[in-house]
């Protein structure tokens, strides 16, 4: 039978992927992320950033930026650095963008990384599409249907009317893996896999820094050795049911989702 176009992610198939520490297992060979986002403006968007990344998998968070102080004061856990990426220590993913403002100097140094890069928020606005498509390492995008439609140079409601081709036509001209958000989650590769769909969440996700939590989470799976494609899904299902986990119908803040998200993954294994 032919490939289908769209695949539905299934409990099983998330349960297979999530990493699992073994005997000879030390937080750097778990891996360390590297995370670059948070302005002075939008020091939260750093701080909610680490907390999903916390909860991913990854051995160690690193830091980087100008909201180290409140990242440190709410997650001590957190290894913060005052240097740039390029300095910043050996890392094996990188998460850039969320609330990082006009820095545009910081996305492309992380780009030019050759590890896997998460690019969210301003990084999506901020980063050369010349320069995506040239990375040898896998990238990772995460718009909303707003980010994505800036990126296609058309207005939100053509995204919204096309998801799937809106999330294939931004997989291939970036040449890299495009999770598009919203009330389901697309996940398109640019080798053309069938687009997987997730479908856990709830409408109380759309809540202020829920993508911020997001982000780290993808990110730490990253770090963790997934593939781009399996990081984004497996990041998907894992906020949404700890989205779902933490509301029980009632609002919830994005810090909500970060604190349910051990649960959601013992309900996975
Ligand atoms: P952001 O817009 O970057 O803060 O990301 C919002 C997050 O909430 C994404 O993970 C979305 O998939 C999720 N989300 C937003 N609206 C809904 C909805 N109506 N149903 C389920 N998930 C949603
Ligand atoms: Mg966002």
């Amino acid at each position: 039978p032919p490939d289908p176009v769209l695949q539905a992610l299934q409990h099983e198939d998330v349960a297979r992927l999530l990493p699992r520490p073994g005997a000879e297992s030390d937080k750097y060979r778990r891996g360390v992320l590297g995370i670059a986002a948070g302005s002075a403006r939008y020091p939260g968007a750093a701080v909610l950033a680490v907390s999903g990344a916390l909860r991913g998998g990854a051995g160690a968070v690193r830091y980087v930026g100008p909201a180290g102080d409140a990242v440190i004061a709410r997650f001590p856990e957190t290894l913060v650095s005052d240097q740039g990426p390029d300095h910043a220590g050996r890392v094996q993913a990188w998460v850039v963008g969320p609330g990082a403002g006009d820095d545009a100097a910081t996305v492309a140094e992380v780009l030019g990384s050759d590890v896997p890069v998460l690019l969210d928020a301003d990084g999506l606005r901020l980063a050369d599409r010349d320069l995506v498509r040239g990375r040898t390492a896998p990238t990772l995008m995460t718009p909303h249907a707003g980010e994505a439609a800036a990126l296609l140079g058309v207005r939100r409601e053509e995204v919204e009317a096309a998801r799937l081709t809106s999330v294939r036509e931004l997989a291939a001209a970036y040449r890299a893996t495009v999770l598009l958000k919203g009330s389901t989650t697309l996940v398109a590769d640019p080798g053309g896999s069938p687009v997987r769909v997730n479908s856990t969440g709830t409408g109380w996700l759309a809540t202020a820094g829920s993508g911020d939590v997001l982000s780290g989470l993808a990110g730490s799976l990253l770090a963790s050795r997934l593939s781009a494609l399996d990081a984004a899904s497996v990041a998907a299902y894992l906020h949404g049911l700890a989205g779902r986990l933490a509301s029980r119908g009632a609002p919830i803040a994005a810090l909500d989702i970060t604190e349910h998200l051990p649960d959601a993954w013992r309900d996975v294994v």
